[in-house]
């Protein structure tokens, strides 16, 4: 059979599916086709099952400082079990309701592997699709180290770690990016063994130098191994697996977590056709793909200096624009703020972290913020940095006391 619609999209991730729904509001017939799940890697194996079982993680370990809180509780563990499968509840709900969103628009949605013959043909193994005009949203896939295969059991990448029925006594964690911080912070809040191996000079190595230095501090204390400046170069499973690294140190550990990077899934390039998220193989990020995706089909253009990073644990770390190690000495303000002069961080005890702010001209160039909240904190200066609203202006805003926020207004008094 072959169908017409305005718009055909490929892949239901993030870009694919705001894409959509915006198209369809604007009154255009869409078609968008999916071979596993909506909702893409973000929902399915990406940020919203990440950051469920995180919340489990880090409310066992809160639950270890009760007693410091005033809080008695005699014996506690953990049913690890019960974290996934919480998380999978959590995962069908939200994709229950995109798939509701979906609906109520009259997208027609394809549960079907989808090739882009040309610029206006999409063909599935049974059908043809004649669309106005493509969108291939089709995503990103794991990268394994050279020459180790994922086996899926005891190397693992970020998908199957998400799976795991119990876990393991002791893990490596090759990649220091976000994905790793999180696992490294996961696994350790539920007291597993980890060590992080890191290729660069910092852990995090994309985020400001300062920030980098506070992870290190933070998974010290959290008794998280790392190396940095080392590479793999070999792993041999069998009851265990042996790690060999380029310093010549080995460590055996039960499982590995390969988490170097994600490339765009294999595509062929069309002329005419419009890609969106990480199949750009750009800023691999959700909110990255939904503002390309609302840019492309409303029109609203957006900064792509100003996409904001952020790492989720406790605390947060989140940043946004330059890091200070990109701009030329003495051409910048800096101020620094501890969160433990908050007092709203006493009153939580989440004391540790920063606020970190760079100006020049007057203006915000880049925030650093390692704390409790940073995910939502880092929005404020993103609004001011995207406004251009000026240090001076900024400081005539009231924020309420006492909250996370006041390390903003206070750090633009000390930008020195
Ligand atoms: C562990 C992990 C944690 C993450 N955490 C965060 C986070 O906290 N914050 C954040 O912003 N980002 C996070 N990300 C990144 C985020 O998930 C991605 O940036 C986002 O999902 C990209 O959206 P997308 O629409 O481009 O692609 P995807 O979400 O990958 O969606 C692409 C879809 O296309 C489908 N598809 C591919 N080929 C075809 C075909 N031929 N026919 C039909 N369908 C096809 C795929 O099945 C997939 O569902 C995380 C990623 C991972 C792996």
């Amino acid at each position: 059979m072959e169908y017409k619609y305005n718009l055909g999209i490929v892949g239901a991730g993030p870009a694919g599916y705001t894409a959509a729904l915006h198209a369809a509001k604007k009154g255009l017939s869409v078609v968008m086709f999916e071979k596993d799940c909506i909702g893409g890697i973000c929902l399915n194996r990406g940020c919203i099952p990440t950051k469920s079982i995180l919340h489990c993680a880090e409310f066992y370990k809160e639950l270890k400082c009760a007693q410091s809180l005033g809080i008695v509780i005699p014996d506690f563990t953990y049913d690890f079990a019960k974290v996934v499968e919480r998380k999978n509840q959590i995962v069908q709900k939200l994709r229950k309701s995109l798939e509701l969103a979906v609906k109520n628009s009259k997208i027609t949605m394809i549960k079907a592997k989808a090739d882009v013959i040309n610029t206006n043909t999409i063909s599935t193994t049974d059908d043809c699709y004649r669309c106005d005009k493509i969108i291939i949203a089709s995503g990103s896939q794991s990268v394994a180290l050279p020459g180790i295969e994922f086996d899926h059991k005891r190397i693992l990448n970020s998908d199957d770690v998400l799976d795991l029925q119990y876990l393991p006594e002791s893990i490596a964690i090759i990649g220091s990016g976000a994905i790793g911080i999180e696992w490294a912070r996961i696994f350790s809040a539920f007291d597993v063994d980890v060590t992080v191996i890191e290729m660069a000079e910092n852990l995090l190595p994309v985020a400001d130098i300062e920030v980098s230095k506070r992870i290190e501090r933070i998974f010290k204390a959290n008794g998280i191994k790392f190396y940095k400046s080392t590479k793999v170069e070999d792993i041999q499973c069998n009851e265990k697996c042996l790690l060999r690294y380029s310093s010549g140190n080995v460590t055996e550990v039960d499982k590995v977590l390969v988490a170097i990077g994600r490339k765009p899934v294999p595509y062929r390039k069309i002329d005419g056709v419009t890609y969106l998220g990480d199949i750009c193989g750009e800023i691999q990020l959700a909110h990255y793909a939904i503002k390309q995706a609302i840019a492309e089909i409303d029109g609203i253009h957006f900064d792509k200096s100003l996409v904001p990073s952020v790492v989720y644990g406790n605390p947060e770390i989140a940043w946004i624009g330059k890091r200070e190690q990109d701009l030329e000495k003495g051409s910048y303000k800096k101020s620094m703020l501890l969160i433990s002069a908050l007092g709203k961080s006493q009153c939580d005890n989440a004391v540790d972290g920063f606020i970190k702010i760079l100006s020049q001209d007057g203006i915000i160039v880049g925030a650093h913020i390692v704390s409790k909240e940073a995910s939502s904190l880092i929005q404020q200066v993103s609004i001011a940095m995207q406004n251009n609203v000026t240090v001076e202006k900024l400081k005539e805003v009231c924020f309420a006391h006492p909250t996370y926020s006041e390390g903003i207004f206070e750090s633009l008094f000390n930008l020195e």
